[in-house]
């Protein structure tokens, strides 16, 4: 089975909704096929401001949103990112490997160390693309589950794959992009011509474990467009097209027999639908996202148990690596 590798940050107590339904859900999907790893990067989010009791929560929280959106710890290998070593190690080896200029050039540095500003931009940020090369080439990654915004650093991940193979001989896989499908991409209720992001948390974010009750509201109040007719219509009815897309990723209907269903009907019975099928599914994720908090050590020994999967795969590449750059072995 082709490896996967895929990691969301412990950025926020909740994931919203396009975290759901545009990785988490194909997260899901990928575990029948594919040999899974799945991460809690906690050590990509020390690169912006943090608190540590914060993280500490949201670091159990956004493995129990995982488990409680169906990742299967059976199937798929459950970590937390700090509890393998090797992807500390392997990130210096990369940094090392790493052009400045070319780090330089990654827009996700040059976008957020302009909106922190210079001087208080962490070199974490900077390092962040070579610490994301190691967590997906630890794992000899065949295909990573990306949403556009981390392409280019999957492409520096394969360029330093393949500098790292012709240098040094065959030591990693150079992993493909896997593009979720376009239909998954959910935009900000209030201003759907921006993604839904935990950058924009005000009232156009759906997050998942927030009261139900509110998030309806946000979804009856959702922006849409001048006329009545509801159709799939990105360009001309860009917060329209978002509640069909929603709803047809939610309740599995195609768009093509919602926008049927709707005709002669308003943007208002779209909107109540949508939020008494969201209220639907929400309520027993929230359960399980509950039960799975409220139960630290069960939670706890899922994390160990995949933190020890993945140190065999990982120490296996870290001494590969460290041999062919000729760190001696310890003796
Ligand atoms: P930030 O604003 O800090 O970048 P985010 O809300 O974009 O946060 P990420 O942690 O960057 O969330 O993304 C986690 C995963 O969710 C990634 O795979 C990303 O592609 C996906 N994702 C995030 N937002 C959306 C969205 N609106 N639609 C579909 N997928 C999304
Ligand atoms: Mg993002």
């Amino acid at each position: 089975r082709p490896r996967i590798f895929s990691g969301m940050q412990p950025t926020a107590d909740s994931l919203h909704l396009g975290n759901y339904l545009g990785a988490l859900t194909s997260w899901v999907a990928l575990q029948d096929t594919h040999d899974a790893f799945y991460c809690v990067v906690d050590m990509h989010s020390i690169t912006v401001e943090f608190e540590p009791e914060v993280l500490r929560r949201r670091s159990r929280a956004t493995a129990a949103q995982f488990l409680a959106g169906g990742v299967d710890p059976e199937r798929s290998t459950l970590l937390l990112q700090s509890h393998v070593a090797a992807h500390a190690e392997l990130s210096w080896v990369m940094t090392c490997l790493t052009g400045f200029g070319e780090a330089s050039r990654m827009t996700q540095f040059k976008d957020k160390s302009q909106r922190i500003g210079a001087d208080r931009t962490g070199a974490g940020i900077f390092a962040y693309p070579m610490l994301m090369a190691a967590d997906i080439l630890l794992y000899q990654t065949d295909l990573v589950p990306v949403g556009e915004d981390q392409r280019q650093h999957l492409e520096l991940t394969r360029n330093l794959a393949q500098r790292f193979n012709s240098r040094f001989g065959q030591t990693f896989v150079v992993p493909e992009p896997y593009i979720v499908k376009q239909t998954a991409k959910i935009y900000d209720l209030q201003q759907p011509d921006k993604q839904m992001s935990k950058s924009l948390p005000g009232p156009g974010c759906l997050y998942l474990l927030d009261d139900p009750k509110a998030n309806a509201k946000k979804i009856r109040s959702a922006v849409t467009d001048t006329g009545r007719e509801v159709r799939f219509d990105p360009a001309e009815k860009p917060g329209v097209s978002n509640l069909l897309t929603m709803l047809s990723a939610l309740s599995g209907r195609e768009v093509a027999a919602l926008e049927e269903d709707y005709t002669g009907k308003g943007y208002g019975d779209l909107k109540k639908d949508l939020a008494d099928v969201f209220v639907e599914f929400v309520t027993p994720f929230r359960e399980r996202v509950q039960a799975l908090v409220g139960d630290t050590e069960g939670l706890d020994a899922i994390l160990a148990r995949g933190a020890e999967r993945a140190r065999a795969v990982a120490g296996e590449t870290l001494a590969a690596t460290y041999d062919r750059v000729g760190f001696l072995p310890a003796k």
